[in-house]
């Protein structure tokens, strides 16, 4: 039994616009796993109060575990026989306002020989396990690409022999035109991926999302390249987070008008039940403003930047379906000089995510430095100059790119941009203010009792994606000016998602001793499948709390406390695919 209550939209800055209200009288969940503690593959108790990266830690590098009970000295095990291979001192405790923990750090930086291993601490308790080596995050990159794979619409999906219960049928086939779209009919929209722990697909977040990924290409590729996500196309020619992307990439193409406008989405007019992707048949609308021209700026601006870098990306692999993402980007800015302005609200009967955005502009910007990196043409080059001295004070206050924030990104691009012709000027005020904000970020991160860089007033909507986006912000100065603090500091905010945090979770599924279980992903809440769909990042503490199982938190929680492993939380233990696509570029940004 479900029902829909209508929730507004709060403006979050890095939240999903929409919210999944859904009421699950049959799914339960608790925290009680990791909140009692629970048992490791070892069959050994783990305490939450020492909080370690699951994953582990690079052999080079600092390597440092959290503590919240009082205590003096720890040592380091190793998982096989229980050996101590290292022995420290416990820093000072630092009192952490956001979480009520008090945090002492164990350094064991020292520690350089690979392994398994747990911290020990002497009346408190052990650890999950975790890994020292040269490149342990490449198990955790190929997850959470597989978990794009995961969330694909119009095909049937099977994880394969690792998850052999993971599979689903063939979903959403039928696409056709609401009232909306100014037009009617069926439509073939088959594909793309369903966006979140609905099943709606949205122009304006794969912008994000899908470019993400192409960038994730673009910076990190040698690193990439070798490693097979083992989907269908694995050993096609093209590497695998290209075949990953284009999935997506296809479906957006097919979202573009004639006339070169992108309707901003193809949802059902409401969300469906918890019900496995091949049991919604809810028809699957494309759905526009409303009224004349019925596409939308920012999906369209989205858009023309995302099939802008795919023409670049693709070439080398396939010049045809590059030619073909070139001709729709530049037919979307077409559409964008004479529509610069048309906003998006959801149309009279339609309650699905509306990723509403008040301003455009700083899409314009991104689709014309993204042109204009791919094609070196004056006129993009021009839009570029006359329009982005508005959107520099944004990089001052990182993270500065989100689904809805994109003048970062057309920044970032124009700066990366080696073209004869680009404004040099630019470039240096681009970068500069970057780096300067990087490094004060880099410092408040390691500052921080938790070693995050998320604030007081960062615990929203989605803070688990924000703190991805902080990362992703601190590998992009990196590459402007590179300086190992930024790297280190990136690297924190991917221990803090992958267990180093309050509740000693990872929050990344079926990754880790003692992940989430529950998300608000109705794939992983169908019951088809004994636990979650693996390789999903969760939302995160979110001190809004706009669901009914947040609000029963007690009151005076400290806000990164409010979160619960629900799935009818939908406002701390949703996924998607914005703060998915971040992961992977962090986590890209750590490979060896
Ligand atoms: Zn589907």
């Amino acid at each position: 039994m479900v029902s829909f209550p209508f929730l507004p939209c709060t403006g979050k800055r890095w939240g999903r616009a929409h919210m999944l209200g859904i009421a699950l009288m049959a799914l339960s969940g608790s925290l009680g796993a990791s909140a009692q503690g629970a048992v490791t593959a070892a069959g050994n108790q783990a305490t939450t109060a020492i909080k370690v990266d699951q994953v582990g830690y690079p052999q080079k590098g600092p390597k440092v575990a959290l503590l919240s009970a009082p205590a003096t000295s720890f040592e380091i095990k190793r998982a096989s026989d229980g050996a101590v291979v290292f022995k420290g001192q416990l820093s000072a405790a630092a009192s952490d306002a956001d979480s009520g923990d008090q945090i002492q750090a164990a350094d064991f930086s020292a520690l350089h020989k690979p392994g398994k291993y747990y911290l020990e601490v002497p009346g408190v308790g052990r650890s999950w396990d975790f890994s020292v080596g040269p490149d342990v995050y490449r198990r955790a990159y190929y997850l959470a690409m597989r978990g794009f794979y995961g969330q694909r619409c119009g095909t049937a999906v099977d994880m394969g022999p690792e998850f052999p219960e993971y599979k689903h049928a063939i979903c959403h086939q039928k696409g056709e035109f609401h009232p909306s779209s100014g037009t009617a009919g069926p439509r073939n929209n088959i594909g793309g991926w369903h966006d979140a722990g609905d099943y709606g697909r949205y122009v304006v977040n794969s912008g994000f999302a899908t470019s993400t990924l192409l960038w994730t290409w673009e910076i990190y590729g040698k690193r990439l390249k070798a490693i097979s996500l083992k989907i269908p196309e694995s050993g096609n020619g093209t590497p695998d987070i290209l075949n990953e992307a284009r999935w997506n990439l296809e479906w957006m193409l097919k979202m573009q008008d004639t006339d070169g406008g992108a309707w901003q989405k193809q949802t059902s007019e409401h969300f469906s039940g918890f019900v496995a992707p091949e049991d919604d048949d809810l028809p699957s609308e494309v759905i526009g403003t409303g009224s004349a021209p019925y596409k939308s700026t920012c999906a369209t601006a989205d858009l023309a930047a995302t099939a802008a870098i795919a023409a670049r990306v693709y070439l080398p692999f396939d010049a045809k379906f590059a030619k073909e993402n070139l001709d729709a980007a530049r037919l979307a800015w077409s559409w964008l000089e004479k529509n610069p302005d048309v906003l998006f609200r959801n149309p009279s009967g339609v309650s699905t995510g509306e990723y509403g955005d008040r301003n455009c502009k700083d899409e314009m910007l991104w689709a014309a430095a993204e042109l204009w990196r791919t094609t070196g043409e004056a006129a993009y080059n021009q839009y570029f100059h006359q329009n982005y001295a508005a959107f520099l004070p944004s990089l001052d206050k990182p993270p500065a790119e989100s689904w809805s924030q994109v003048g970062s990104l057309g920044m970032w691009s124009y700066a990366l941009t080696r073209r004869k012709g680009t404004d040099g000027k630019a470039k240096a005020a681009i970068r500069a203010r970057t780096v300067t904000a990087a490094r004060a970020l880099a410092e408040r991160t390691e500052n921080s009792p938790y070693r995050n860089s998320l604030q007081t007033r960062d615990y929203e909507w989605g803070s688990n994606g924000g703190v991805a986006e902080y990362g992703a912000y601190l590998l992009i100065a990196n590459l402007f000016q590179p300086d190992r603090a930024l790297v280190d500091a990136a690297r924190d905010n991917l221990h803090y998602l992958l267990g180093r945090n309050t509740f000693s979770l990872s929050w990344v599924t079926q990754l880790g001793e003692n992940p989430y279980q529950h998300p608000h992903h109705r794939p992983s809440g169908s019951g088809k499948q004994p636990g979650p769909w693996p390789g999903l990042l969760s939302g995160g503490p979110n001190a809004g709390r706009q669901d009914a199982e947040l609000a029963k938190l007690p009151k005076n929680l400290p806000p990164a406390k409010v979160y619960a492993d629900l799935t009818a939380s939908y406002a701390s233990n949703e996924i998607a695919i914005n703060w998915q696509a971040s992961l992977v570029f962090l986590l890209a940004g750590e490979l060896p």
